[in-house]
């Protein structure tokens, strides 16, 4: 395991303005608050999602589309720094009328409502590419 010790410089609620892109909106968000390392929770719904899937065999990204409203039963993830933008590792378990759920890596999904809770840490995260999972991993 690789590690450092982190304090936490803030903590801040937000609201998901509805129809925006779930994702795009904790990077826009916590590119307004300076985050360059910050861990987050939210929950809320979403109109549709596009999760993807992690070959690891193939070492490729498999996108799943659902084109139904999903809620947002659970979602967390961090914010790091990727090629020069902010990005938003976010994976989600959303859940269906029946209760059914899918979950995972979610890359994209229009926002119905949500809630977001956002810590900030004093440092920054750096992603770069890893040989071994062919992923780009903190440094
Ligand atoms: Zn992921």
């Amino acid at each position: 395991m690789d590690y450092r010790e982190v304090t936490t410089t803030a903590e801040y609620l937000g609201r998901f303005e509805t129809g925006e892109d779930w994702r795009q909106q904790i990077e826009s968000f916590a590119g307004e608050v300076d985050a360059d390392a910050a861990w987050f929770m939210a929950m809320g719904a979403v109109q549709d999602a596009e999760l993807w899937f992690y070959d690891q065999d193939d070492k490729e990204y498999y996108p799943v589309e659902f084109d139904e409203p999903l809620e947002v039963a659970s979602c967390t993830g961090n914010i790091s720094w990727l090629d020069g933008d902010r990005f938003a590792h976010t994976h989600a378990v959303l859940s269906r009328e029946d209760g059914s759920t899918v979950a995972g890596h979610l890359n994209a999904g229009t926002t119905f409502a949500g809630e977001l809770y956002l810590r900030v840490f004093d440092t920054e995260l750096n992603r770069e590419f890893d040989d071994v999972t062919e992923l780009d991993l903190w440094l």
